[in-house]
């Protein structure tokens, strides 16, 4: 009988705890690298508000599309790529209330409802 792996990873490592952990604390400090580099490219700072706790910051796409960008790449780090190598004009930052602000205003949430 075959064992079913959830990732690729787990199957590598299906029996060395120890290698899969340093793996994954590795993949986690690149993500972190990754985040932070994205964060003070787009300025560190909600471009609304000005708030600056990097854990409710997030990538805005200026235009929309934010959505269908992580249906198609799934994966961020391929968004954060795009975030770097923008010229300032695709992406910005907004805190997680001018985020959902923004959305709300663009219509831009299932089952919207007018207030
Ligand atoms: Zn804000």
């Amino acid at each position: 009988m075959t064992q079913k792996y959830t990732s690729r990873t787990r199957m590598l490592y299906a029996n060395d705890d120890e290698k899969r952990n340093g793996h994954y604390r590795v993949q986690r400090k690149y993500r972190s690298n990754k985040r932070a580099k994205v964060l003070e490219h787009l300025g560190g700072v909600c471009v609304q508000c000005g708030f600056s706790d990097e854990r409710a910051l997030q990538v805005d796409h200026i235009k929309g599309g934010g959505s269908q960008a992580r249906r198609k790449y799934t994966c961020a780090q391929t968004i954060y790529n795009q975030v770097l190598d923008d010229d300032g004009t695709h992406f910005q930052l907004l805190c997680a209330n001018c985020n959902w602000i923004k959305r709300y205003e663009n219509k831009e949430i299932m089952g919207y409802v007018e207030l």
